[in-house]
């Protein structure tokens, strides 16, 4: 079996629409549709119910993030646990929407295609690929240093999204939710490629055509 990548972007996207959310994402605000969310750090759990945090971390085999889901009184609940020590806020973030990834695809173990899943839906989730596409398409110029900026990505992060520049998932259901996206964030790409030199270009066009239809 191959990982589903459709499927993880289809509902990194839905999550997106649901939360209706402006840009950076945070991914500490995000709430799921039929899932309580408790986003908790390691060393806080530790100490507050006094568990070892070696114990917590499996010593050191889960260091970065794991998630629990539990059913409580017919109501999903999942608690998120990361770990503090992780050194940069761009990784607490990715680590966070990994893990929402997994509790959004229903996850209940670990694999190398449920990881690859759940990264694909954190990627998404943090900047849609379609966004990062159209900003590219209207010329702007996207450094690592620019998505880390505008979308608190990992250098990591910003180079795998970069990656996917031009690589599109052909499903019908990711292309009618790509649409409802770039429409959520029209001001935002608008405002970043406003003084791009294709943008002015395609806007040219568009002025042109109209106004041959004056004459
Ligand atoms: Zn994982």
């Amino acid at each position: 079996m191959k990982p589903n990548y459709s499927l993880a972007t289809t509902l990194a996207y839905q999550t997106l629409i649901y939360n209706n959310i402006s840009l950076p994402i945070d991914p500490y605000k995000i709430k799921l549709q039929n899932t309580k969310i408790k986003i908790l750090s390691m060393q806080d759990f530790s100490q507050r119910f006094n568990v070892p945090l070696e114990e917590m971390t499996q010593n050191g085999s889960c260091d970065e993030g794991y998630n629990i889901v539990q059913v409580k009184n017919g109501i999903k609940q999942a608690t998120i646990l990361y770990n503090e020590d992780i050194v940069s806020n761009e990784r607490k973030r990715f680590t966070i929407a990994h893990e929402i990834g997994h509790i959004v695809l229903g996850h209940t173990e670990h694999s190398i295609n449920n990881e690859k899943e759940a990264d694909t839906f954190a990627s998404q989730l943090l900047l849609p690929h379609c966004l990062l596409e159209q900003l590219v398409k209207f010329g702007k110029a996207v450094s690592e240093s620019y998505l880390k900026e505008k979308f608190g990505l990992s250098n990591e992060a910003a180079h795998i999204s970069k990656l996917h520049v031009g690589k599109k998932i052909n499903a019908n259901a990711v292309n009618d939710l790509e649409d409802i996206i770039l429409t959520m964030y029209k001001d935002f790409i608008d405002t970043e490629t406003y003084n791009t030199k294709y943008r002015y270009y395609e806007e040219d066009e568009e002025m042109e055509s109209i106004r041959n239809n004056w004459y």
